[in-house]
């Protein structure tokens, strides 16, 4: 076989699915240099996964894609529950609906749109020619430990790939093993799958259905007597998709189309009678509930997504846990390679971050699934009222939001001092996302969601909540605090640069905003930024009432009494990374140097 010579590259995606996507939009952002190995001849087409969560749609709408994602998919507001109807146990009745999610879980929606799409708009945020050599499958990864351990910027790693028959090899500061449930990159590291021996099934059907099944437009849960089928609407107001878990010995090989409707028509009855006026994809596939024993190799490189975990499809997890991985590694990897953070320190983080998550979505799972498992249902006398009520209940842990990461050097939980920092922010937790709520924009009165005021570009948020500045106590607090927050910002943001572009700053007054002049707000809030050298005037807020969308009781939200006010530190992935009170703000400069690497002194 031919050979080329080496590339070199500071971080090699190995796969162009979910968590090799989202890790590459960091990574373009942090204007970091980047490739994509995909096997495939270009991008994925259709099908997939296709449940997006809410904290999914969150980090959409913080890399600017939400708008589009929210428009052409599915909305799932509504679902319900459909049981052998008691009367004629042949047959199905629905039990009851309920709510998707409720509205304190987040303020974006749960949508459904298939993952090609979800992709191309990750894509699309990859620049005009997105660095993706397509039809290029990786062949063998090699770490060389010496140089890892001695020189962080060596290219410790070596990754051999096949394109169009010539091998190519690339030297590498950083490799992202984003290749999926088979991964070669895994194997290629002698990592190995632990869990499950005996996969089980999945049918999914994506159809255009003939039905008179009253429930066709929303999410059902069926449990017939002839088996569960999950029912998902999908974009378009017309498409379905059929979710059924195959029983047990059904091998992928043997699963057809035709097998695929007839056992629907059987979970349907004959009460609703099911036809197929089109079936646009359908697939059967297999998934154990499986973690990798390893997620990494000397830190240089990553597992993420179905690489290092896989699970069935029955919570919508997988692509949404999936595209979380790369987008977890993805800005810390943008923080190292632009000399700002210690890799040492923060790339552990990632490790010690998903795979507890990947832990605990696998133990969730593994209860989850039971409740599709008719046999599970019998023997140990779960109702149909109980699997709704589970269903119910795990609606956090199914959005996305009940993910919560351990105290670390960038989740500092413990309070710095015995004010109970914590309490200050009653609404917010360290270590899980920061929540959003309406307030009001300072500079032009547009009533909008805080975190729209928090773009994902790759700095920190110092989010204060400076209380009334018609409080003379207050307005003399937030100038302190102002100085203290200066210091701390300049002395982590290279010379040259923009001065909000590592740590930015959000303030929430609870005035009466049209009291305040803008020269009583601190310019630490207005910094001189961009290529014209403009004040920013978008990083002020009031919460209060807005001249037509109501009020959005900020404070209220997120726990804050005015007159204390309070400090929250938000991760460029906007998790929750410490709560402090406003007399703490000189502590913060021992907080980021935990992790970052001063600039200037
Ligand atoms: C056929 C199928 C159907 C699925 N259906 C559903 C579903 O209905 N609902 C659901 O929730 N989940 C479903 N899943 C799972 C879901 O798609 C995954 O959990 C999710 O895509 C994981 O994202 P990822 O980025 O880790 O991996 P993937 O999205 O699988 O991406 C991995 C990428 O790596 C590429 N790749 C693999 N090996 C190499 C190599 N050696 N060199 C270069 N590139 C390589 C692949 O071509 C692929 O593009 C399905 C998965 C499959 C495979």
């Amino acid at each position: 076989m031919t050979t080329t010579e080496a590339e070199k590259v500071d971080v090699l995606i190995c796969g162009s699915g979910s968590a090799g996507l989202c890790a590459a939009v960091w990574l373009a952002r942090f204007g970091v240099n980047y490739r994509i190995l995909e096997r495939r001849d270009g991008p994925l087409k259709t099908g997939q996964a296709d449940g997006v969560q809410t904290r999914t749609v969150e980090i959409f709408d913080s890399f600017g894609i939400a708008e589009e994602l929210l428009r052409e998919a599915y909305h799932v507001l509504e679902v319900a529950f459909w049981a052998p109807d008691p009367r004629d146990p042949g047959e199905i009745a629905r039990t009851r609906y309920a709510a998707d999610k409720e509205t304190a879980i987040s303020h974006q929606p749960h949508v459904i749109l298939n993952q090609a799409r979800l992709n191309a708009l990750m894509t699309g945020l990859l620049g005009p020619e997105p660095p993706v050599e397509y039809g290029c499958e990786v062949r063998e990864v090699r770490v060389d430990d010496g140089a890892a351990a001695e020189d962080p910027d060596a290219y410790a790693v070596t990754v051999t790939a096949v394109k169009d028959g010539v091998e190519r090899t690339y030297r590498a500061k950083y490799v992202l093993g984003c290749d999926g449930a088979h991964s070669t990159v895994r194997r290629s590291l002698g990592f190995k799958m632990v869990g499950d021996s005996s996969d089980a099934v999945w049918g999914v059907m994506d159809v255009y259905p003939r039905t008179d099944f009253p429930d066709i437009r929303k999410k059902c849960v069926i449990n017939s007597a002839a088996g569960s089928i999950l029912v998902v609407p999908r974009e378009g107001d017309a498409l379905v998709r059929l979710y059924t878990e195959l029983p047990a010995g059904t091998r992928v090989a043997d699963v057809s189309l035709e097998g695929l409707q007839a056992h629907a028509r059987r979970v349907f009855g004959g009460r609703y009678p099911l036809d197929f006026a089109e079936t646009a994809w359908w697939s059967a596939y297999s998934i154990g509930q499986r973690l990798a024993d390893r997620f990494h190799r000397a830190h240089r490189v990553f597992l993420t997504g179905d690489a290092c975990h896989t699970h069935s499809p029955k919570a919508g997890q997988g692509m949404n846990v999936s595209l979380q991985d790369g987008h977890n590694v993805g800005w810390k990897l943008g923080m190292v390679l632009r000399r700002l953070a210690r890799p040492d320190v923060l790339l552990p983080t990632y490790v010690l971050e998903r795979e507890r998550t990947a832990a605990d979505l696998i133990d969730f799972d593994r209860a989850f699934a039971r409740l599709f498992d008719s046999r599970y249902r019998r023997e140990n006398h779960v109702s149909p009222r109980d699997v709704a009520d589970h269903f119910v209940r795990a609606g956090r842990y199914t959005a996305g939001q009940a993910v919560r990461y351990d105290p670390s050097v960038i989740t500092a939980a413990t309070p710095s001092s015995s004010s109970s920092s914590s309490s200050v922010a009653s609404g917010l937790t360290v270590g899980m996302a920061f929540r959003s709520a309406q307030v009001v924009r300072f500079c032009d009165a547009k009533a909008m969601q805080l975190v729209k005021g928090m773009p994902a570009n790759g700095q920190w948020y110092l989010v204060v909540f400076a209380g009334d500045l018609a409080r003379p106590e207050s307005a003399a607090r937030l100038r302190e605090v102002t100085r203290s927050l200066e210091r701390i910002a300049y002395r982590f943001t290279p010379p040259g640069a923009d001065p909000d572009s590592v740590i930015d700053r959000i303030l929430v007054l609870a005035s009466d905003r049209k009291t305040v002049e803008q020269d009583e707000i601190p310019a630490f809030f207005t910094p001189v930024t961009g290529k014209r050298g403009m004040k920013c005037l978008t990083k002020v807020f009031a919460d209060e009432e807005s001249y037509n969308s109501g009020h959005g009781h900020a404070y209220e939200a997120y726990g804050v009494h005015p007159e204390r006010g309070a400090l929250v530190v938000v991760r460029p992935d906007h998790y929750v990374s410490k709560i402090a009170s406003l007399d703490e703000a000189d502590s913060l400069e021992q907080f980021f140097e935990g992790f970052m690497i001063p600039q200037r002194t």
